[in-house]
């Protein structure tokens, strides 16, 4: 089992390449990676990992920042790797001058793939080339290992299986397996902890760490959040975007709790977690070994809980600029308590409660009973048009004496006023909605229902 040594020596990173779009397995990388730091009173680290320029997304730092900032993440130190090239150059020219990797000119080829040679090796090693790329020289019969610390389990691979993995490409960028094992290294990194993904990578950098002289810290390769349909959560469907999440209107605070439990769970129940909370109860023997599946409606039920405890200052700020100005403060701030219960996120209000945020917009009647026409009568239109003092009660009063008149059950009349009101069944409380919406907007929907559905 896993001792962690003098509390203040624990270093973690974070290591995302900027290429955009950050899924929610690396957020929740990031989120562990801090945990693990914070509790023991360690250093959590930023680490660009920019050395492969051709997957690099314009803006993609500032977006891992920003997002980074958002979950309220701050990093201790912050390191890119192409400005590091210095580094990684001298570090794999040592390798090959202690005959540990070799130079080799036939670099777009992958040994893997296209087989230039049976056993994996590439077929430059013995050349004694002295310019190219640099490749690692494998060994040939050994065995390489290390405890996984997430999945609590020794990892052993025998060296025929490891390929002779290029090191430092010709243009002089290192590629990710030696600069992660460079870096860790200078970094002091005490713990790396990283997708599982990158799981088949880790002999190369056992053998670089090796042949580097370098400690090799704890290494634990978190499990995979999978679609409920089977598979890895697809970038295709569009969930595993934490930009998507955030611009559907998933509060931060949802998505921290939502992401974190999936795939570590506490010693207790405890449900709801906040960055402060998740530090002091992270305890590594809460990671699970089976792989977590993507639940929306989890999600949603974070986030209709975040949602519910906010300030209503807070809300009416969150969603005017979640709508970008489009809906005036004071509107919002007075129509409110008719949706805030009731919606799982911000991007459901257009269609929850429309004309009660934008009362231009006057929704296509739904006729939800058979009984339509008796709901939604000229007796019914009467009613309301009768009522001079335009309170709540009196609003209640004319619905009630409306509802007797039309001969229909009351759930039955209230399924057609909301049908009416809001082109929809599920609604905000239809009384107190068409209270807020005035007498003249509800007289001219109820109109607009009653000549659709005469017809
Ligand atoms: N740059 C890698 C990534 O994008 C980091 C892998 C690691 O943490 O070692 O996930």
């Amino acid at each position: 089992m896993l001792k962690f040594k003098q509390m203040a020596d624990v270093r973690t990173r974070f290591a995302p390449s900027p290429t955009g779009s950050m899924h929610i397995g690396n957020l929740r990388t990031a989120f562990y990676a801090y945990a693990l730091a914070k509790h023991n009173n360690g250093k959590f680290i930023l680490r660009i990992e920019d050395t492969d320029k051709k997957r690099e997304a314009e803006g993609g730092v500032e977006e891992i920042k920003s997002l980074l900032n958002i979950f309220a993440l701050s990093w201790d130190e912050f390191y890119i790797q192409s400005e590091r090239l210095g580094i990684y150059k001298k570090a794999a020219e040592k390798l090959v001058s202690e005959g540990h990797a070799f130079y080799c000119q036939c670099e777009g080829k992958n040994a893997k793939k296209e087989g230039f040679s049976t056993n994996l090796r590439d077929e430059c090693r013995d050349k004694g080339l002295t310019s190219g790329a640099i490749k690692l020289k494998v060994p040939d019969n050994e065995v390489v290992s290390f405890h996984d610390f997430v999945l609590k389990e020794d990892v052993t691979w025998h060296t025929p299986v490891v390929f002779d993995a290029t090191l430092l490409k010709s243009d002089g960028y290192p590629t990710y397996h030696l600069a992660v094992v460079v870096d860790d290294n200078d970094m002091k990194i005490s713990h790396v902890l990283r997708g599982h993904d990158w799981l088949p990578s880790t002999p190369i950098h056992l053998l670089v760490y090796r042949f580097l002289g370098f400690k090799v810290p704890e290494i634990g390769h978190l499990t995979d959040i999978l679609d409920p349909e089977g598979g890895k959560l697809s970038k295709r469907k569009g969930s595993s975007s934490v930009k998507k999440l955030l611009s559907e209107g998933y509060l931060p605070e949802a998505i921290f709790n939502f992401v974190i439990l999936a795939g570590w769970a506490p010693k207790d129940n405890q449900e709801f977690f906040d960055v402060k909370s998740f530090v002091e109860k992270f305890d590594i023997k809460g990671f699970q070994k089976s792989n977590p599946i993507f639940n929306q409606e989890k999600l949603d039920w974070f986030n209709g809980h975040y949602i519910r405890n906010k300030s209503e200052s807070d809300l009416v700020s969150m969603i005017y600029d979640f709508y970008k100005g489009k809906y005036d403060k004071d509107l919002l701030r007075s129509k409110l308590p008719l949706f805030r219960d009731r919606i799982k996120k911000f991007s459901e209000i257009e269609s929850f409660a429309g004309p009660l945020v934008n009362p231009s917009v006057h929704p296509e009647p739904l006729k939800v009973t058979t009984n339509y026409l008796n709901n939604i009568s000229n007796a019914t239109i009467s009613q309301v048009e009768n009522i001079k003092d335009w309170t709540q009660g009196n609003v209640n009063q004319a619905l009630g004496t409306a509802q007797l008149q039309s001969g229909s059950a009351v759930g039955d009349f209230y399924m057609d006023m909301r049908g009416t009101i809001f082109g929809n069944t599920g609604t905000p409380p239809v009384n107190d909605s068409i209270y807020e919406l005035g007498k003249d907007w509800t007289i001219v929907q109820l109109r607009k229902g009653q000549e659709k559905h005469s017809k």
